[in-house]
């Protein structure tokens, strides 16, 4: 009596093992694309965001941003980009506490890093790819502040010179 219920399983399985491969070999395919990435926050959706012709990946469940290191080269330096960055910072806050995260490309712990004109604003980075990840809020205020925070670097040194 037990055992039926086990064969039954087994045959089931080798029923469905040729299209659970081709299953997983379009999986695979998706990810080398990076589709199917997870947010490494709270574990939704990316979807495609395009300003200006450059790709970014923004999380649908907590608007966090993922860039590849070139991508977020080419932004800074795009007036407006900051548009793109719509999550409430408040939001951004929260997960901003979750340090510990994996690359959602190639899970490997990714690396606390400070953005090294603006102290206040904190990211990851993943050292195997080079992708960044922002917090909602943390891009566009790395937009906003940079004029502002600049001219107060550029005072402090002319006044620590004049010492
Ligand atoms: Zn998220
Ligand atoms: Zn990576």
């Amino acid at each position: 009596m037990i055992e039926q219920p086990k064969r039954e399983l087994t045959s089931a399985c080798s029923r469905t093992n040729k299209p659970l491969r081709a299953l997983l070999a379009a999986d695979a395919e998706r990810k080398h694309e990076g589709e199917n990435m997870k947010c490494p926050k709270c574990n939704s959706d990316f979807e495609s965001v395009t300003y200006k012709e450059i790709q970014v990946d923004r999380c649908t469940g907590c608007y966090g941003l993922w860039f590849d290191m070139l991508e977020m080269d080419d932004l800074k330096k795009i007036a407006g980009a900051g548009s793109i960055d719509i999550g409430d910072k408040k939001v951004g806050d929260v997960h901003d506490q979750n340090r510990k995260i994996d690359c959602p490309k190639c899970h490997v712990p990714m690396v606390e890093m400070i953005d090294k004109d603006q102290f206040h604003i904190r990211f990851e980075c993943c050292s195997s790819c080079h992708g960044t990840y922002f917090d909602a809020g943390e891009f566009r205020d790395l937009k906003e502040h940079t004029v502002m925070e600049r001219f107060k670097h550029m005072i402090s040194t002319v006044r620590t010179n004049l010492k």
